[in-house]
Protein backbone atom coordinates (compact mmCIF):
# COMPACT_ATOMS: atom_id res chain seq x y z
CA UNK A 1 0.00 0.00 0.00
CA UNK A 2 1.57 3.26 -1.19
CA UNK A 3 1.31 6.20 2.02
CA UNK A 4 1.42 9.49 0.47
CA UNK A 5 4.09 10.53 3.06
CA UNK A 6 5.51 8.52 5.88
CA UNK A 7 7.60 10.48 7.29
CA UNK A 8 5.29 13.23 8.62
CA UNK A 9 4.14 11.32 11.80
CA UNK A 10 1.86 14.49 13.00
CA UNK A 11 0.61 14.84 9.88
CA UNK A 12 -2.55 13.46 10.14
CA UNK A 13 -4.19 15.51 6.98
CA UNK A 14 -1.71 12.84 5.08
CA UNK A 15 -2.61 9.77 6.74
CA UNK A 16 -6.13 10.93 6.07
CA UNK A 17 -5.78 11.63 2.54
CA UNK A 18 -4.02 8.32 2.08
CA UNK A 19 -6.98 6.58 4.06
CA UNK A 20 -9.26 8.59 1.70
CA UNK A 21 -7.55 7.34 -1.83
CA UNK A 22 -6.91 3.78 -0.08
CA UNK A 23 -10.85 3.56 1.67
CA UNK A 24 -12.21 4.34 -2.08
CA UNK A 25 -10.36 2.37 -4.20
CA UNK A 26 -11.00 -0.36 -2.09
CA UNK A 27 -14.86 0.38 -2.20
CA UNK A 28 -15.42 1.38 -5.79
CA UNK A 29 -12.54 0.44 -7.55
CA UNK A 30 -12.88 -3.55 -8.38
CA UNK A 31 -10.63 -3.78 -4.77
CA UNK A 32 -11.52 -6.31 -1.80
CA UNK A 33 -14.07 -4.04 0.51
CA UNK A 34 -14.50 -6.85 3.06
CA UNK A 35 -14.46 -6.42 6.69
CA UNK A 36 -11.45 -8.01 7.44
CA UNK A 37 -9.47 -6.25 4.35
CA UNK A 38 -10.92 -2.92 5.55
CA UNK A 39 -9.83 -3.23 8.94
CA UNK A 40 -6.45 -4.37 7.77
CA UNK A 41 -6.23 -1.03 5.92
CA UNK A 42 -7.06 0.86 8.89
CA UNK A 43 -4.49 -0.26 11.00
CA UNK A 44 -2.08 0.31 8.05
CA UNK A 45 -3.40 4.10 8.26
CA UNK A 46 -2.38 4.32 12.20
CA UNK A 47 -6.14 3.94 13.10
CA UNK A 48 -6.56 2.26 16.48
CA UNK A 49 -8.62 -0.34 15.21
CA UNK A 50 -9.88 -2.26 18.66
CA UNK A 51 -11.87 -5.06 17.27
CA UNK A 52 -12.84 -7.13 14.28
CA UNK A 53 -14.78 -4.66 11.85
CA UNK A 54 -18.88 -5.11 12.69
CA UNK A 55 -21.31 -5.36 9.45
CA UNK A 56 -22.21 -1.93 10.34
CA UNK A 57 -18.83 -0.57 10.16
CA UNK A 58 -18.01 -2.35 7.31
CA UNK A 59 -21.62 -0.70 5.86
CA UNK A 60 -20.62 2.20 6.70
CA UNK A 61 -17.64 2.35 5.66
CA UNK A 62 -19.07 1.22 2.08
CA UNK A 63 -21.19 3.98 2.19
CA UNK A 64 -18.40 6.83 3.26
CA UNK A 65 -15.91 5.76 0.40
CA UNK A 66 -19.54 5.81 -2.35
CA UNK A 67 -19.77 9.38 -0.91
CA UNK A 68 -16.06 10.44 -1.18
CA UNK A 69 -15.48 9.07 -4.57
CA UNK A 70 -17.28 12.41 -6.28
CA UNK A 71 -15.13 14.67 -4.41
CA UNK A 72 -11.86 12.65 -6.89
CA UNK A 73 -14.55 12.20 -10.10
CA UNK A 74 -15.85 16.31 -10.32
CA UNK A 75 -13.49 17.80 -12.70
CA UNK A 76 -14.68 21.34 -11.80
CA UNK A 77 -13.05 23.07 -8.73
CA UNK A 78 -16.36 24.46 -7.84
CA UNK A 79 -18.24 20.93 -7.80
CA UNK A 80 -15.75 19.26 -5.97
CA UNK A 81 -15.88 21.86 -3.07
CA UNK A 82 -19.60 21.47 -2.75
CA UNK A 83 -19.20 17.67 -2.83
CA UNK A 84 -16.90 17.99 0.05
CA UNK A 85 -18.41 20.25 1.98
CA UNK A 86 -21.48 18.90 1.66
CA UNK A 87 -20.44 15.60 3.05
CA UNK A 88 -18.04 17.09 6.04
CA UNK A 89 -21.24 18.82 7.04
CA UNK A 90 -22.38 15.60 8.24
CA UNK A 91 -19.47 14.72 10.46
CA UNK A 92 -19.20 15.49 13.73
CA UNK A 93 -15.81 17.48 14.25
CA UNK A 94 -14.33 18.92 17.48
CA UNK A 95 -10.75 19.61 16.70
CA UNK A 96 -8.19 19.00 19.65
CA UNK A 97 -4.59 18.56 20.44
CA UNK A 98 -3.80 15.16 21.28
CA UNK A 99 -0.72 12.81 22.22
CA UNK A 100 -0.58 9.44 22.49
CA UNK A 101 3.01 8.82 21.74
CA UNK A 102 3.26 10.50 18.34
CA UNK A 103 4.19 13.92 19.58
CA UNK A 104 1.19 16.73 19.65
CA UNK A 105 -0.99 16.04 16.75
CA UNK A 106 -4.67 17.46 15.86
CA UNK A 107 -7.56 15.33 15.97
CA UNK A 108 -10.72 16.17 13.97
CA UNK A 109 -13.20 14.19 15.59
CA UNK A 110 -14.74 14.95 19.06
CA UNK A 111 -12.47 13.43 21.84
CA UNK A 112 -13.71 9.74 22.11
CA UNK A 113 -15.51 9.41 18.70
CA UNK A 114 -16.04 6.20 17.18
CA UNK A 115 -13.70 4.21 14.79
CA UNK A 116 -16.52 5.48 12.12
CA UNK A 117 -16.05 8.73 12.92
CA UNK A 118 -12.48 9.46 13.38
CA UNK A 119 -12.59 8.03 9.73
CA UNK A 120 -14.69 10.11 8.14
CA UNK A 121 -13.09 13.37 9.83
CA UNK A 122 -9.50 13.09 9.13
CA UNK A 123 -10.41 11.43 5.51
CA UNK A 124 -12.72 14.53 4.97
CA UNK A 125 -10.51 17.02 6.12
CA UNK A 126 -7.23 15.24 4.51
CA UNK A 127 -8.86 15.81 1.01
CA UNK A 128 -10.17 19.78 2.43
CA UNK A 129 -6.28 20.41 2.95
CA UNK A 130 -5.16 19.00 -0.92
CA UNK A 131 -7.70 21.68 -2.70
CA UNK A 132 -7.28 24.10 0.04
CA UNK A 133 -3.43 23.82 -0.86
CA UNK A 134 -2.63 22.55 -4.15
CA UNK A 135 -6.32 22.65 -6.01
CA UNK A 136 -9.36 19.98 -6.70
CA UNK A 137 -7.42 19.51 -9.52
CA UNK A 138 -5.07 17.32 -7.64
CA UNK A 139 -7.78 14.79 -6.90
CA UNK A 140 -8.90 12.38 -9.81
CA UNK A 141 -9.58 9.27 -11.64
CA UNK A 142 -7.30 7.10 -13.04
CA UNK A 143 -7.26 8.03 -16.91
CA UNK A 144 -6.17 4.76 -18.20
CA UNK A 145 -9.15 2.85 -19.46
CA UNK A 146 -10.54 0.44 -17.58
CA UNK A 147 -9.30 1.48 -14.57
CA UNK A 148 -11.02 2.94 -11.86
CA UNK A 149 -9.17 3.78 -9.22
CA UNK A 150 -8.31 7.70 -7.65
CA UNK A 151 -5.32 9.22 -6.67
CA UNK A 152 -4.43 12.45 -4.81
CA UNK A 153 -1.55 14.01 -6.16
CA UNK A 154 0.47 15.99 -3.46
CA UNK A 155 4.31 15.75 -5.52
CA UNK A 156 5.37 19.27 -6.71
CA UNK A 157 5.90 18.28 -10.02
CA UNK A 158 3.62 17.99 -13.19
CA UNK A 159 0.11 16.87 -12.43
CA UNK A 160 -0.61 13.08 -12.24
CA UNK A 161 -3.53 11.71 -14.29
CA UNK A 162 -2.95 8.25 -13.60
CA UNK A 163 -3.18 5.90 -10.43
CA UNK A 164 -0.31 4.39 -10.63
CA UNK A 165 3.15 3.72 -12.27
CA UNK A 166 1.46 0.79 -13.74
CA UNK A 167 -1.31 2.48 -15.30
CA UNK A 168 1.16 5.40 -16.99
CA UNK A 169 3.01 2.59 -18.71
CA UNK A 170 0.31 0.94 -19.61
CA UNK A 171 -0.98 3.61 -21.74
CA UNK A 172 1.82 5.20 -22.97
CA UNK A 173 2.40 1.75 -24.65
CA UNK A 174 -0.90 1.89 -25.61
CA UNK A 175 -0.85 5.21 -27.24
CA UNK A 176 2.09 4.48 -28.92
CA UNK A 177 1.15 1.40 -30.44
CA UNK A 178 -2.31 3.13 -31.52
CA UNK A 179 -0.07 5.54 -33.49
CA UNK A 180 2.03 2.75 -35.01
CA UNK A 181 -0.98 1.27 -36.18
CA UNK A 182 -2.29 4.41 -37.42
CA UNK A 183 0.96 4.82 -39.24
CA UNK A 184 1.37 1.61 -40.63
CA UNK A 185 -2.30 1.89 -42.35
ZN1 LIG B 1 -3.66 10.66 17.17
ZN1 LIG C 1 -5.00 3.29 -12.85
Amino acid sequence: MVRTSPTEVSGYRNDGVGTAVALVNAVTAGGDSSSETLGALLTSYNFKVDAPLTGEETEALRRWAELLRPVFAETGQEQAIEVLNTVMGAVPMHPHVSDHGLGPHLHYAPPGAGLIDRVRANTAVGLAFVICEHGAGRLGVCLDTGCERVYADVSRGPRRRYCSKTCLNRATVAAFRARQAAAST
